[in-house]
């Protein structure tokens, strides 16, 4: 494979700069651009050895730099690899990038590194994916679901599914295709309890597959109530700026404000509204109907209320409208007081928190109740593997071929009949690791990442 360049490290000033080269002649295009003081040659380094010098081009001193030596196939990518670190400019990391392309290297892809590292088998496809979720990674849940999976925690999992579905298939074949020999027929309670136990052990990995999305993706969460309640108040407590303008005439939030939040491990992708209430105002109206329709769409709603006075019709019709959804009751302006008729607001909720979101109290309370409705328990966590679409896609489909094999055993069929549906199960894991996979599927995986990686 040809030898790629890149500057591994963001396109930005920082402390330092990586720059990173990788493939066949790696070493010796870094030797014609770096001198060692230590006077031997980089091709003369041994692999994980490091050494200061200066980087140049065609002899014009550039920077002095670190060089780190990883020899194939001890390495990220299996081939032999050059890290240069440079002074974190941008000047200075393009001139050294701009050193090694003269030299003999291409210019690196999006992702090229990685996806080296698992064309040349260092990791499997759901590793790869995993690097990607530890770089984007947003929370300590996040991040730990991402180890799990750069583990290869889902490549064992599978591993074992595919090992006894092969183990059946070579049976069903042999019986199958050597009629003649005195090959003892699968019995088909042993195929059937073999699919179970694979059935069982596959939907294990896509069964938290959903809380997994929550954490990545946050919870699309609506802020909802009357006029004057605190929404924009709580919404800019929770994003931490003022986004929404706050002020005591009703009706000033119209459009959706939306940011997205952290809450401890949970992240919000959050919209403030127009308090929903009977205007005559044209463009407050159109704010409200849209206020009306989020709460359809939303995954979850903050209702707020406000504590300090007694409820009023607007709140009684809001509750209405809240009926079967997921949904926490905000009683606000604790600071001002709450009134006893609140009881009648609260008896409608399951989840309710006591806040003053002009004084930012309580707040920690809210991050409870959503981890409670979400039932987000980090030790649950450990068992989410499945990190996007396209593996549990790929799980999926796996998992229909072998319920279809079971209702095949059942129905008495043709055993090269079940052959076919399991074989079809084993693909569907091979796609999942990257065993068995287009080069389309492949560049899409990669497409995400970003240059250096
Ligand atoms: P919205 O219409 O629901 O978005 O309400 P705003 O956030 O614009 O707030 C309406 C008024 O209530 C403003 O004057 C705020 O300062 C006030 N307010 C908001 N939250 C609190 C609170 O926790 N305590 C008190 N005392 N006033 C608050
Ligand atoms: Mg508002």
């Amino acid at each position: 494979m040809s030898t790629i360049a890149a500057i591994s490290t963001p396109n930005a000033v920082g402390g330092i700069a990586v720059i990173r080269i990788s493939g066949e002649n790696a070493i010796e295009v870094a030797d014609k651009i770096f001198n060692p003081f230590h006077g031997k040659k980089v091709i003369e380094m041994e692999g994980y050895t490091c050494a200061y010098g200066i980087a140049n081009n065609d002899g014009e001193r550039i920077d002095d730099c670190i060089l780190t030596v990883f020899k194939a196939p001890h390495s990220y990518t299996g081939e032999d690899t050059v890290e240069i670190s440079c002074h974190g400019g941008l000047f200075v990391s393009r001139k050294i990038l701009r050193a090694a392309l003269k030299n003999g290297a291409t210019n690196a892809e999006a992702g090229e590194f990685t996806k080296r590292a698992f064309l040349n088998g260092k990791i499997d496809l759901t590793q790869a994916e995993a690097v990607m979720d530890i770089i984007s990674a947003k929370s300590d849940l996040e991040l730990k679901m991402a180890e799990n999976l750069r583990g290869g925690a889902i490549f064992r999992k599978t591993e074992k599914c595919s090992e006894r579905l092969l183990k059946l298939l070579g049976g069903l074949a042999a019986w199958a295709d050597y009629p003649d020999e005195d090959i003892p027929e699968v019995e088909p309670d042993y195929i059937r309890s073999e699919l179970e136990v694979s059935a069982r052990e596959l939907f294990s990995l896509i069964e938290y597959y959903d809380d997994g999305r929550i954490i990545r993706d946050g919870v699309q969460t609506v802020i909802v109530g009357r006029p004057n309640v605190g929404k924009s108040t709580l919404f800019n407590c929770l994003s931490g700026c003022e986004r929404s303008i706050v002020t005591d005439i009703a009706g000033t939030t119209r459009d959706i404000v939306e940011e997205t939040v952290r809450l401890g491990d949970i992240v919000l992708r959050l919209s403030d509204t127009a308090g929903i209430h009977d205007t005559d105002d044209l463009i407050e109206n159109i704010g409200v109907e849209i206020a009306e329709k989020t709460i359809e769409s939303a995954e979850l709603i903050i209702a707020v209320f406000d504590g300090s006075c007694p409820p009023t019709e607007d709140d009684f019709k809001l509750i209405k409208k809240l009926k079967n959804k997921k949904c926490i009751a905000v009683i606000n302006k604790l600071d001002a007081g709450t009134v006893p008729e609140f009881k009648k607001i609260e008896n409608n909720f399951i989840h309710k928190v006591y806040i003053s979101a002009k004084e930012n109290t309580g707040i920690n309370k809210l991050e409870s109740a959503i981890k409670e409705i979400f039932e987000i328990y980090p030790e649950n966590f450990s068992s989410v593997l499945v990190a996007n679409e396209r593996q549990k896609c790929c799980i999926e489909k796996a998992l229909n071929c072998i319920n279809e094999a079971i209702a095949a055993v059942d129905s008495g069929e043709m055993l090269d009949a079940i052959n076919v549906v399991v074989d079809e199960a084993e693909q569907h894991l091979l796609e999942l690791t990257g065993e068995k996979i287009t080069d389309a599927v492949v560049d899409e995986v990669f497409s995400r990442f970003c240059v250096g990686k």
